[in-house]
Protein backbone atom coordinates (compact mmCIF):
# COMPACT_ATOMS: atom_id res chain seq x y z
CA UNK A 1 0.00 0.00 0.00
CA UNK A 2 1.08 3.65 -1.20
CA UNK A 3 -0.16 6.40 1.01
CA UNK A 4 -0.81 9.19 -0.78
CA UNK A 5 -0.20 12.46 1.93
CA UNK A 6 -0.80 15.58 1.13
CA UNK A 7 0.79 18.82 2.63
CA UNK A 8 -1.32 21.92 1.76
CA UNK A 9 -2.36 22.76 5.51
CA UNK A 10 0.86 24.94 6.64
CA UNK A 11 -1.51 24.48 10.25
CA UNK A 12 -1.99 21.14 10.39
CA UNK A 13 0.98 19.58 8.51
CA UNK A 14 -0.04 16.27 9.17
CA UNK A 15 0.95 14.61 5.89
CA UNK A 16 4.77 15.92 6.68
CA UNK A 17 4.52 15.22 9.91
CA UNK A 18 3.42 11.11 8.60
CA UNK A 19 6.46 11.66 5.94
CA UNK A 20 9.26 12.57 8.31
CA UNK A 21 7.76 9.22 10.42
CA UNK A 22 7.69 7.08 7.62
CA UNK A 23 11.40 8.69 6.47
CA UNK A 24 12.82 8.09 10.22
CA UNK A 25 11.52 4.14 10.05
CA UNK A 26 13.53 3.54 6.97
CA UNK A 27 10.90 3.87 4.71
CA UNK A 28 10.40 5.41 1.34
CA UNK A 29 8.35 8.46 0.89
CA UNK A 30 8.29 10.32 -2.90
CA UNK A 31 8.59 14.03 -2.64
CA UNK A 32 8.29 16.53 -5.12
CA UNK A 33 11.22 18.84 -5.49
CA UNK A 34 11.71 21.60 -8.21
CA UNK A 35 12.99 19.35 -10.31
CA UNK A 36 11.51 16.04 -10.35
CA UNK A 37 9.74 13.60 -8.00
CA UNK A 38 12.44 11.74 -5.90
CA UNK A 39 12.07 8.66 -3.84
CA UNK A 40 13.48 9.67 -0.80
CA UNK A 41 15.10 7.38 2.07
CA UNK A 42 17.15 7.78 4.75
CA UNK A 43 20.97 8.21 3.25
CA UNK A 44 22.16 6.86 6.90
CA UNK A 45 20.63 4.07 6.63
CA UNK A 46 21.96 1.44 4.52
CA UNK A 47 18.25 -0.89 4.64
CA UNK A 48 16.25 2.46 3.41
CA UNK A 49 18.99 2.82 0.84
CA UNK A 50 19.11 -0.32 -0.21
CA UNK A 51 14.98 -0.27 -0.66
CA UNK A 52 15.37 2.64 -2.98
CA UNK A 53 17.63 0.15 -5.65
CA UNK A 54 14.84 -2.59 -4.56
CA UNK A 55 12.04 -0.29 -5.75
CA UNK A 56 12.82 1.11 -8.68
CA UNK A 57 14.51 -2.06 -9.70
CA UNK A 58 17.42 -0.83 -10.49
CA UNK A 59 20.05 -3.07 -11.78
CA UNK A 60 23.34 -1.16 -10.48
CA UNK A 61 24.50 0.69 -7.31
CA UNK A 62 25.21 4.08 -8.73
CA UNK A 63 25.94 7.03 -6.08
CA UNK A 64 22.58 8.90 -5.17
CA UNK A 65 22.11 12.29 -3.93
CA UNK A 66 21.63 13.27 -0.67
CA UNK A 67 19.01 16.29 -0.03
CA UNK A 68 19.42 18.97 2.85
CA UNK A 69 17.37 21.68 4.19
CA UNK A 70 20.15 24.16 3.99
CA UNK A 71 23.52 24.42 2.84
CA UNK A 72 25.03 24.28 6.66
CA UNK A 73 23.65 20.65 7.01
CA UNK A 74 25.23 19.77 3.60
CA UNK A 75 28.39 20.78 4.59
CA UNK A 76 27.86 19.09 7.62
CA UNK A 77 28.00 15.69 5.61
CA UNK A 78 31.48 17.19 3.37
CA UNK A 79 34.24 19.20 3.04
CA UNK A 80 33.15 22.00 1.46
CA UNK A 81 35.60 24.16 -0.51
CA UNK A 82 35.51 27.89 -0.95
CA UNK A 83 34.07 27.47 -4.57
CA UNK A 84 31.30 25.27 -2.64
CA UNK A 85 30.55 27.47 -0.58
CA UNK A 86 30.24 30.32 -3.10
CA UNK A 87 27.96 28.48 -5.39
CA UNK A 88 25.87 27.75 -2.73
CA UNK A 89 25.64 31.01 -1.51
CA UNK A 90 24.29 31.79 -5.29
CA UNK A 91 22.51 28.60 -6.40
CA UNK A 92 20.64 27.14 -3.21
CA UNK A 93 18.03 26.36 -2.57
CA UNK A 94 18.41 24.64 -6.42
CA UNK A 95 18.71 22.52 -8.96
CA UNK A 96 22.80 22.78 -8.58
CA UNK A 97 24.13 19.03 -6.91
CA UNK A 98 27.81 19.27 -6.00
CA UNK A 99 30.01 16.30 -5.38
CA UNK A 100 32.48 16.85 -2.88
CA UNK A 101 34.47 14.76 -0.43
CA UNK A 102 32.99 13.02 2.37
CA UNK A 103 33.18 14.68 5.44
CA UNK A 104 35.47 12.04 7.79
CA UNK A 105 32.59 12.29 10.60
CA UNK A 106 29.79 12.07 7.93
CA UNK A 107 26.85 9.66 8.16
CA UNK A 108 25.79 9.21 4.59
CA UNK A 109 26.37 5.55 4.38
CA UNK A 110 28.44 3.55 1.62
CA UNK A 111 25.65 2.43 -0.25
CA UNK A 112 23.88 5.83 -0.97
CA UNK A 113 28.24 6.81 -2.18
CA UNK A 114 28.51 4.16 -4.24
CA UNK A 115 31.75 3.19 -1.78
CA UNK A 116 32.95 6.75 -3.35
CA UNK A 117 35.31 8.97 -1.51
CA UNK A 118 33.02 11.84 -2.63
CA UNK A 119 28.64 12.61 -2.50
CA UNK A 120 26.73 14.49 -4.31
CA UNK A 121 24.65 16.91 -2.15
CA UNK A 122 21.83 19.28 -3.15
CA UNK A 123 19.47 21.81 -0.91
CA UNK A 124 16.23 21.76 -3.58
CA UNK A 125 14.12 24.91 -3.91
CA UNK A 126 10.58 23.27 -2.94
CA UNK A 127 8.99 24.81 0.27
CA UNK A 128 7.64 21.42 1.12
CA UNK A 129 10.39 19.34 0.64
CA UNK A 130 12.25 22.19 2.88
CA UNK A 131 9.94 21.73 5.80
CA UNK A 132 10.26 17.92 5.06
CA UNK A 133 14.36 17.72 5.62
CA UNK A 134 13.89 20.19 8.47
CA UNK A 135 11.52 18.02 10.13
CA UNK A 136 13.82 14.92 9.32
CA UNK A 137 16.91 16.46 10.65
CA UNK A 138 18.89 13.92 8.50
CA UNK A 139 20.28 13.86 4.64
CA UNK A 140 17.80 12.43 2.56
CA UNK A 141 19.12 10.43 -0.34
CA UNK A 142 16.63 10.83 -3.70
CA UNK A 143 17.04 9.25 -6.89
CA UNK A 144 14.14 10.42 -8.97
CA UNK A 145 10.62 8.13 -8.51
CA UNK A 146 10.59 5.83 -11.28
CA UNK A 147 11.69 2.48 -12.38
CA UNK A 148 15.03 2.40 -13.76
CA UNK A 149 14.46 3.49 -16.99
CA UNK A 150 11.37 5.22 -16.87
CA UNK A 151 10.79 8.79 -17.39
CA UNK A 152 11.57 10.71 -14.60
CA UNK A 153 7.86 11.90 -12.89
CA UNK A 154 6.93 15.26 -12.30
CA UNK A 155 3.83 14.90 -10.31
CA UNK A 156 2.46 12.29 -7.32
CA UNK A 157 0.22 10.67 -9.93
CA UNK A 158 3.66 9.81 -12.44
CA UNK A 159 5.27 8.67 -8.68
CA UNK A 160 2.01 6.21 -8.75
CA UNK A 161 1.69 4.74 -11.99
CA UNK A 162 5.74 3.58 -11.79
CA UNK A 163 5.59 2.81 -8.01
CA UNK A 164 2.30 2.03 -6.87
CA UNK A 165 2.32 -0.78 -3.71
CA UNK A 166 6.67 -0.89 -4.42
CA UNK A 167 7.08 2.83 -1.15
CA UNK A 168 5.44 3.74 1.45
CA UNK A 169 3.98 6.83 0.55
CA UNK A 170 4.28 9.88 -1.76
CA UNK A 171 3.75 13.43 -0.44
CA UNK A 172 2.16 15.09 -3.38
CA UNK A 173 3.46 18.81 -3.70
CA UNK A 174 2.06 19.50 -6.87
CA UNK A 175 3.94 20.07 -9.99
CA UNK A 176 7.55 20.41 -10.07
CA UNK A 177 8.24 23.65 -11.24
CA UNK A 178 11.65 22.64 -13.61
CA UNK A 179 10.49 19.72 -14.53
CA UNK A 180 14.29 18.59 -15.61
CA UNK A 181 16.97 17.08 -13.31
CA UNK A 182 19.64 19.15 -11.74
CA UNK A 183 22.69 20.11 -12.86
CA UNK A 184 25.59 17.78 -11.32
CA UNK A 185 29.08 19.60 -10.55
CA UNK A 186 31.83 17.72 -9.42
CA UNK A 187 34.11 19.66 -7.16
CA UNK A 188 36.40 17.20 -5.70
CA UNK A 189 39.18 17.23 -8.45
CA UNK A 190 41.41 20.16 -9.37
CA UNK A 191 39.25 21.68 -11.83
CA UNK A 192 35.29 22.10 -11.31
CA UNK A 193 33.90 19.31 -13.91
CA UNK A 194 30.61 18.97 -15.33
CA UNK A 195 28.86 15.37 -14.61
CA UNK A 196 25.18 16.15 -15.99
CA UNK A 197 23.88 19.08 -17.31
CA UNK A 198 20.54 20.63 -15.68
CA UNK A 199 18.36 22.67 -14.03
CA UNK A 200 21.80 25.65 -13.56
CA UNK A 201 23.12 26.88 -16.68
CA UNK A 202 27.25 26.11 -16.70
CA UNK A 203 27.19 29.40 -18.23
CA UNK A 204 25.68 30.52 -15.14
CA UNK A 205 27.88 28.68 -12.63
CA UNK A 206 31.48 29.77 -14.72
CA UNK A 207 30.46 33.63 -14.01
CA UNK A 208 30.59 32.83 -10.57
CA UNK A 209 33.77 30.40 -10.31
CA UNK A 210 35.21 30.48 -13.84
CA UNK A 211 35.84 27.97 -16.29
CA UNK A 212 33.94 24.71 -16.05
CA UNK A 213 35.09 21.31 -17.87
CA UNK A 214 32.61 20.26 -19.59
CA UNK A 215 31.23 16.70 -19.65
CA UNK A 216 32.63 15.40 -22.96
CA UNK A 217 36.44 16.46 -22.06
CA UNK A 218 35.64 15.12 -18.66
CA UNK A 219 34.16 11.50 -19.60
CA UNK A 220 37.27 11.09 -22.22
CA UNK A 221 39.21 11.82 -19.79
CA UNK A 222 38.04 9.54 -17.74
CA UNK A 223 36.77 6.46 -19.68
CA UNK A 224 37.81 3.59 -18.00
CA UNK A 225 40.49 1.28 -19.89
CA UNK A 226 38.34 -2.21 -18.91
CA UNK A 227 35.03 -3.07 -17.86
CA UNK A 228 34.69 -2.96 -13.99
CA UNK A 229 38.15 -0.94 -14.00
CA UNK A 230 36.23 2.51 -12.67
CA UNK A 231 38.75 4.23 -11.26
CA UNK A 232 36.57 5.80 -9.19
CA UNK A 233 34.82 3.53 -7.52
CA UNK A 234 35.95 1.28 -4.78
CA UNK A 235 37.90 -1.72 -5.29
CA UNK A 236 39.27 -3.95 -2.70
CA UNK A 237 42.66 -4.71 -2.45
CA UNK A 238 42.60 -8.30 -2.60
CA UNK A 239 41.08 -10.20 -5.85
CA UNK A 240 37.48 -11.23 -5.47
CA UNK A 241 36.34 -14.17 -7.26
CA UNK A 242 32.64 -14.84 -7.35
CA UNK A 243 30.52 -17.99 -7.23
CA UNK A 244 32.58 -19.88 -5.19
CA UNK A 245 30.94 -23.48 -4.02
CA UNK A 246 33.96 -24.39 -1.58
CA UNK A 247 36.25 -22.35 0.64
CA UNK A 248 40.13 -22.60 0.72
CA UNK A 249 41.85 -21.67 4.01
CA UNK A 250 43.87 -19.30 2.97
CA UNK A 251 40.33 -17.39 1.65
CA UNK A 252 38.14 -14.53 2.92
CA UNK A 253 34.70 -15.17 2.42
CA UNK A 254 31.81 -13.40 1.79
CA UNK A 255 28.71 -15.59 2.24
CA UNK A 256 25.39 -15.13 1.78
CA UNK A 257 23.18 -17.23 3.35
CA UNK A 258 24.33 -20.31 5.14
CA UNK A 259 28.36 -20.05 5.00
CA UNK A 260 30.35 -22.25 3.41
CA UNK A 261 32.93 -24.13 5.84
CA UNK A 262 36.37 -23.54 6.65
CA UNK A 263 36.85 -20.27 5.95
CA UNK A 264 38.90 -18.08 8.76
CA UNK A 265 37.80 -14.62 7.72
CA UNK A 266 34.29 -14.35 7.17
CA UNK A 267 31.19 -11.71 6.75
CA UNK A 268 27.94 -12.68 5.62
CA UNK A 269 25.84 -10.53 3.78
CA UNK A 270 22.64 -12.00 5.11
CA UNK A 271 22.35 -14.90 6.82
CA UNK A 272 18.62 -15.23 6.38
CA UNK A 273 19.28 -14.70 2.22
CA UNK A 274 17.69 -11.19 2.51
CA UNK A 275 18.60 -9.67 -0.34
CA UNK A 276 18.38 -5.91 0.77
CA UNK A 277 19.98 -7.01 4.07
CA UNK A 278 23.17 -8.08 1.79
CA UNK A 279 22.94 -5.00 0.05
CA UNK A 280 23.06 -2.51 3.14
CA UNK A 281 25.84 -4.71 4.19
CA UNK A 282 27.76 -5.20 1.10
CA UNK A 283 30.35 -2.25 0.90
CA UNK A 284 31.10 -2.43 4.80
CA UNK A 285 31.41 -7.03 3.86
CA UNK A 286 34.53 -5.80 1.23
CA UNK A 287 36.29 -3.34 3.47
CA UNK A 288 36.01 -5.54 6.34
CA UNK A 289 37.30 -8.85 4.07
CA UNK A 290 39.63 -6.48 2.38
CA UNK A 291 41.45 -5.38 5.62
CA UNK A 292 40.98 -8.32 7.57
CA UNK A 293 41.63 -11.03 4.84
CA UNK A 294 44.95 -8.75 4.14
CA UNK A 295 45.90 -9.08 8.05
CA UNK A 296 45.89 -12.73 7.91
CA UNK A 297 47.59 -13.36 4.71
CA UNK A 298 44.75 -14.46 2.77
CA UNK A 299 45.13 -14.62 -1.18
CA UNK A 300 41.53 -13.63 -2.25
CA UNK A 301 38.34 -12.60 -1.28
CA UNK A 302 35.78 -15.50 -2.52
CA UNK A 303 31.60 -14.54 -2.74
CA UNK A 304 29.00 -17.31 -2.33
CA UNK A 305 26.46 -17.11 -5.09
CA UNK A 306 23.94 -14.73 -5.09
CA UNK A 307 20.48 -15.00 -7.01
CA UNK A 308 20.60 -12.43 -10.08
CA UNK A 309 16.84 -11.32 -9.02
CA UNK A 310 15.69 -8.36 -7.96
CA UNK A 311 18.40 -6.47 -5.47
CA UNK A 312 20.74 -9.31 -6.06
CA UNK A 313 21.50 -8.03 -9.86
CA UNK A 314 22.94 -4.54 -8.31
CA UNK A 315 24.82 -6.81 -5.77
CA UNK A 316 25.59 -8.66 -8.35
CA UNK A 317 26.90 -5.97 -10.69
CA UNK A 318 29.25 -4.47 -7.97
CA UNK A 319 30.62 -7.64 -7.23
CA UNK A 320 31.54 -8.27 -10.93
CA UNK A 321 33.67 -4.52 -10.65
CA UNK A 322 35.18 -5.71 -7.82
CA UNK A 323 36.05 -9.31 -9.37
CA UNK A 324 37.46 -7.35 -13.05
CA UNK A 325 40.53 -7.49 -13.79
CA UNK A 326 42.79 -4.79 -12.96
CA UNK A 327 45.01 -2.48 -14.50
CA UNK A 328 48.78 -3.28 -14.19
CA UNK A 329 50.51 -0.78 -12.01
CA UNK A 330 51.63 1.12 -15.45
CA UNK A 331 48.27 1.15 -16.96
CA UNK A 332 47.22 2.46 -13.24
CA UNK A 333 49.76 5.60 -13.87
CA UNK A 334 48.98 6.43 -17.31
CA UNK A 335 45.33 6.43 -16.24
CA UNK A 336 44.17 10.22 -16.10
CA UNK A 337 42.17 9.26 -13.28
CA UNK A 338 42.21 11.95 -10.47
CA UNK A 339 40.31 9.69 -8.06
CA UNK A 340 42.20 6.97 -5.91
CA UNK A 341 41.12 3.43 -6.08
CA UNK A 342 40.75 2.28 -2.67
CA UNK A 343 38.70 4.45 -0.16
CA UNK A 344 39.77 4.46 3.35
P1 LIG B 1 19.69 10.85 -9.79
O1 LIG B 1 19.31 9.47 -10.18
O2 LIG B 1 18.96 11.91 -10.51
O3 LIG B 1 19.71 11.05 -8.31
O4 LIG B 1 21.17 11.02 -10.31
C1 LIG B 1 22.25 10.84 -9.54
C2 LIG B 1 23.41 11.21 -10.39
O5 LIG B 1 24.40 11.78 -9.58
C3 LIG B 1 24.01 10.03 -11.08
O6 LIG B 1 24.25 10.32 -12.43
C4 LIG B 1 25.30 9.82 -10.35
O7 LIG B 1 26.27 9.22 -11.15
C5 LIG B 1 25.65 11.21 -9.89
N1 LIG B 1 26.44 11.20 -8.67
C6 LIG B 1 25.97 11.07 -7.42
N2 LIG B 1 26.97 11.02 -6.53
C7 LIG B 1 28.11 11.14 -7.23
C8 LIG B 1 29.49 11.13 -6.89
N3 LIG B 1 29.90 11.01 -5.62
N4 LIG B 1 30.38 11.24 -7.88
C9 LIG B 1 29.97 11.35 -9.14
N5 LIG B 1 28.69 11.34 -9.54
C10 LIG B 1 27.76 11.25 -8.61
MG1 LIG C 1 16.34 9.09 -12.97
Amino acid sequence: MTDRLVADDAEQPEGLIRAAELLRDGRLVAFGTETVYGLGADATNPLAVARIFEAKERPRFNPLISHFPDSESAFKQVVATPLARKLAEKFWPGPLTLVLPRHPDGEICDLAAAGLPTAAVRVPAQDTALALLRALGRPVAAPSANRSGAVSPSDADHVMDGLAGRIDAVLDTGPCAVGVESTILDLSGDTPRLLRPGGVTVEDIETVIGPVERHHDAREANAPIAPGMLTSHYAPGLPVALDVRSVQPDEALLAFGPPLTGARVLWNLSETGHLDEAASRLFAGLRALDRQGTQAGCSRIVVQPIPDTGLGLAIRDRLGRAAAPRPDADACQDAPSTQEHHVA
